[in-house]
C-alpha cells in the first residue's frame, strides 16, 4: 500500500452528472417505485444493499441545485429531514442517522439519510459513509425488510 500522492488542482472540475436536467437520472425516476413521495419531495433507496442497515436518500422532484431550492422548498426541507430521519430509525438498532448531502455528483438536489447501527463504536462519525462501500452488503431479505420499515413509517 502506497499512500496516493495530492494532485494539483485541475483547470476546470469535471461536469455533475444531469446539469441543466439534461439526461438526469433523478428527473427520470418513475415515482412509484419511491419509498414516499408527495407533489415536491420523494424519497428512494439505493438500487442495492450496501454495508449499513439502511441508506435512503430524499430528493427534490424538480430538477433543482441545492443553491437553488426556491423558498417554500427550503422551508418543507428542515421538517422533511427530521421526518426522513425518524422513519430510518424505525429499522431498529439504530445508534445515529447520519444526514449528508455532497452534490458532488449529480446536479440534482440529494440528501443522503444513512443508518448507523447501535453500539458498533468503529462506525461512530463521519467515516460511517465510507464503512457503508466497505462492510459486506446486507442480505438481500434484510435490506429490503428495513426498507419496508422505512416506507412504512414515512406513509404512516
Ligand atoms: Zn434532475
Amino acid at each position: 500500500m502506497t499512500p496516493r500522492a495530492l494532485e494539483h488542482p485541475v483547470e476546470q472540475e469535471p461536469p455533475r452528472h444531469g446539469v441543466g436536467g439534461v439526461a438526469c437520472r433523478s428527473c427520470a425516476f418513475p415515482v412509484e417505485d419511491a419509498l414516499w413521495h408527495d407533489e415536491h419531495w420523494l424519497v428512494t433507496s439505493l438500487r442495492e444493499p450496501s454495508g449499513l442497515p439502511c441508506v435512503v436518500l430524499l430528493h427534490t422532484r424538480a430538477h433543482l441545485d441545492f443553491a437553488d431550492l426556491p423558498e417554500e422548498r427550503a422551508r418543507e426541507l428542515g421538517p422533511l429531514m427530521l421526518r426522513v430521519q425518524q422513519a430510518v430509525y424505525a429499522v431498529g438498532d439504530i445508534g445515529n442517522v447520519h444526514v449528508c448531502r455532497w452534490g458532488d455528483g449529480s446536479e440534482h438536489f440529494h440528501m443522503w439519510f444513512m443508518a448507523r447501527p447501535a453500539r458498533v463504536t468503529q462506525l461512530i462519525g463521519s467515516f460511517a459513509a465510507i464503512w457503508d462501500d466497505i462492510l459486506p452488503p446486507l442480505p438481500d431479505e434484510l435490506w429490503r425488510a428495513n426498507l419496508e420499515r422505512v416506507r412504512q413509517a414515512l406513509n404512516a
